[in-house]
């Protein structure tokens, strides 16, 4: 299947899926996680319609972000973050969800370009303590978001989790209705969260169903991820 033909599959799931938990699908934001693929494979989604793309390594997405310079894309960055590798992302990305830590979300706010607007912030959570896995841990969350609220040049919009990989919808569900919980209990003190980032290619169902808003999917739209 081609770019355009995946992008139509995957549009009709999320369709699907947000009948079935009685959402609107208005309310859920698809984002195309390009890392590793080349930027003629993002300017085919953009001629579909997807306007948001996600990328995990710096020095790739600098140069696809060049290469794509022409057409009007917001860029997510998703992947880990080196504390001195923060200025490019902050001069050349419009989102962030891979926020993890203190001096990130400070060397972010301090490099932000003002002219740009505030730097889109989504803090990584990592609420199932898995020790190999980035995020800031629930003890630490709320201090973390506070920080991040205070800033002039960041606009903290929510959170970003990626679960233990689960095979059976019903673990999957159970897990991202744990971290909608959460969502939703702090969102009583950081009123300006709106975004719930969860769901990628193998667990977008489960991931709806609990109330994400914005899934991130890579695999189902470009197909397996090349080794470049
Ligand atoms: C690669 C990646 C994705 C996309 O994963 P797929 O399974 O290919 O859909 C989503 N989120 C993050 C943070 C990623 O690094």
């Amino acid at each position: 299947m081609n770019i355009a033909d995946q992008i139509r599959e995957v549009r009709l799931n999320i369709n699907q899926y947000c009948a079935q938990a009685g959402r609107s699908p208005s309310r859920v934001k698809l984002l195309a996680v390009s890392k590793t693929h080349p930027a003629i494979a993002i300017q085919d989604a953009y001629e579909s319609g997807i306007t948001e793309f996600g990328e995990s390594y710096l020095q790739e997405s600098l140069v696809k972000i060049e290469e794509c310079k022409h057409i009007p894309i917001i860029w997510h960055f998703i992947g880990p973050i080196q504390s001195n590798k923060t200025r490019p992302i902050a001069e050349n990305f419009d989102w962030v969800q891979s926020v993890d830590r203190e001096k990130i979300i400070t060397r972010l706010d301090q490099q932000r370009p003002p002219q740009l607007g505030p730097l889109k912030v989504c803090i990584q959570a990592n609420l199932f303590n898995e020790p190999q896995k980035k995020g800031v841990s629930q003890e630490q969350l709320t201090q973390l978001l506070a920080i991040a609220a205070a800033l002039p040049n960041i606009q903290l919009r929510g959170l970003m989790v990626i679960p233990p990989k689960r095979d059976t919808y019903q673990e999957q569900l159970a897990q991202f209705n744990q971290v909608s919980e959460i969502f939703n209990e702090l969102r009583k003190e950081f009123t300006n969260m709106d975004t719930l980032s969860m769901g990628m290619s193998g667990d977008m169902e489960a991931a709806i169903a609990s109330g994400s808003n914005m899934v991130r999917v890579g695999t189902g739209i470009f197909g397996p991820r090349r080794n470049n």
